[in-house]
């Protein structure tokens, strides 16, 4: 057992997270794919916790910058209490992703994908001897290829059907689930509506 991982931080994160029984204090890392609000918005409650509820050290993974968009974040949300009272305890750690790393335990590798024009980090993680693509925010390209590529699981986004500006469509995520037939896919970020192997809110799965 590595310890425990959370993928992105859309809102609302904390309430979710009690709401499936998981501890929001048992967090050894956090991998950012990109700083986009609907990735990003559901952590500074969940801060909030690992500074007055549970201080246990806690380590961010993101693209270059993630220490100044986070902290500029944390200081949006808190006000002058944010530098004052609140960042002395918090035990945290920043770490720019880099082609292979390790945070917390996890060794991963980073896959640089296509989305709009700020790009967006996928990773490759392996967890208890599995290995776990994900991919955030990502364009049916190339380099999402990469990224699932002999994946156990691969999470990645698909967004709604036919053409959608800087994401992948459902027809393209049916195409890539046929391109790997080996791996389990789990496809989220949909806007509305379903597709095969769509993961629902607060779905807890076993692999
Ligand atoms: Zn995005």
């Amino acid at each position: 057992m590595n310890g425990r991982l959370l993928l992105d931080g859309g809102a609302p994160l904390l309430p979710h997270m009690q709401r499936v029984g998981v501890d929001p204090g048992a967090i050894d890392a956090v991998f950012l794919t990109h700083f986009h609000g609907d990735h990003t918005l559901g952590l500074p409650t969940f801060v909030l916790h690992r500074v007055f509820v549970d201080d246990r050290p806690l380590t961010f993974v993101g693209p270059e910058g993630v220490e100044e968009r986070l902290e500029a974040l944390w200081d949006v949300s808190w006000g002058p209490d944010w530098k004052r009272v609140m960042r002395p305890k918090f035990k945290v750690t920043y770490q720019t992703a880099t082609p292979m790393g390790s945070a917390a335990g996890f060794d991963y590798e980073t896959i640089r994908l296509d989305h709009g024009s700020s790009g967006s980090n996928g990773y490759r993680i392996k967890v208890n001897g599995r290995l776990l693509a994900y991919s955030g925010d990502t364009e049916a390209t190339a380099p999402l290829d990469a990224l699932v590529e002999g994946a156990d699981v691969a999470i990645v986004e698909a967004t709604g059907p036919g053409d959608v500006f800087s994401h992948m469509s459902w027809e393209s995520a049916a195409d890539l689930k046929r391109r790997h037939p080996k791996t389990r896919f789990m496809f989220n970020h949909l806007y509305s509506g379903t597709l095969e192997d769509a993961a629902t809110d607060l779905q807890v799965i076993e692999v």
